[in-house]
């Protein structure tokens, strides 16, 4: 009777002070979001989502994950009620040198203001959000594709240096370990963030139209070990994908060293 008694206060000391914590870390820390700094609630929503990012009024700019109808090679969303998958227009007249890109979600709505911050003003608590939400996506379109290498697109070291992260790699961090988890057993991928290097300082691609955004790009990527990637195929991982210059270029690259196909995947696409 007194050990019941005894485990009973323990178990209630032990969820008294976790509740003090948690109260100590929302004074200290509260929960604002990250768009116009408002208070969140931390009790009306769960962590790590769009909602524990986002206040209601903002998210009210709309949330557009990609369904079908969208291409079936550069995955853009048709704004049709036509519900079926089909080759659009762009890709049946200049074919991208990607086999084919997916994406997450439409570039508009909160994510357009969401993916600035998380790049530019280093609001990385959204990264484990935007991961979640891409390994969804990974899951539903690739989680039956043979692929080898699944590789961030590299930035440049001086870039690097000054941004502090790749913003492609943080969306894929954990990848191993959350296929792990939903498979139990590990992949028969792997990461890999050396064999492709960013050898050129680009200009950032914002107002450049396709053909200044391709010659801003060429020769910005180097294969370094080609041995490595022969006869791969390759998944590339972007943040945002707008006319896909640069992933096709990486693409291009990859494809004249040898692996044997390249795909995309990536967070947002316009
Ligand atoms: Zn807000
Ligand atoms: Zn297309």
């Amino acid at each position: 009777m007194l050990k019941i008694f005894n485990d009973h206060c323990k178990a209630y000391s032990g969820s008294l002070f976790k509740k003090i914590i948690r109260l100590f870390e929302q004074l200290l820390y509260p929960l604002k979001c990250l768009n116009c700094r408002v208070y969140i609630d931390p009790e009306l929503v769960k962590p790590n989502t769009m909602e524990a990012c986002f206040c209601g009024h903002c998210m009210e700019l709309g949330f557009y994950p990609i369904q079908t109808p969208y291409c079936m090679k550069c995955g853009v969303k048709f704004q049709t009620d036509f519900n079926e998958n089909h080759v659009c227009e762009s890709c049946l007249t200049i074919p991208l040198k990607l086999d084919r890109v997916r994406a997450t979600l439409e570039y508009k709505g909160i994510i357009k203001n969401a993916i600035p911050l998380f790049k530019y003003h280093s609001k990385l608590s959204m990264a484990k959000v935007f991961e979640r939400l891409l390994f969804e996506t990974f899951l539903h379109q690739y989680a039956r594709s043979k692929i080898d290498l699944i590789m961030p697109v590299p930035l440049h070291k001086k870039k690097l240096r000054e941004r502090g992260f790749n913003q492609a790699y943080l969306l894929i961090r954990n990848f191993v370990k959350q296929y792990q988890y939903s498979f139990d057993q590990p992949p028969s991928w792997k990461i890999d963030t050396i064999s492709l290097a960013r050898i050129k300082r680009t200009q950032p691609q914002t107002g450049f139209d396709i053909e200044k955004r391709k010659a801003n790009l060429k020769n910005a990527f180097k294969v370094v070990n080609p041995k490595i990637i022969y006869d791969k195929h390759i998944l590339l991982i972007d943040d945002v994908f707008t006319t896909g210059a640069t992933c096709n270029e990486a693409a291009r690259v990859l494809l004249k060293n040898g692996a044997k196909k390249v795909d995309a995947l990536v967070l947002a696409r316009t």
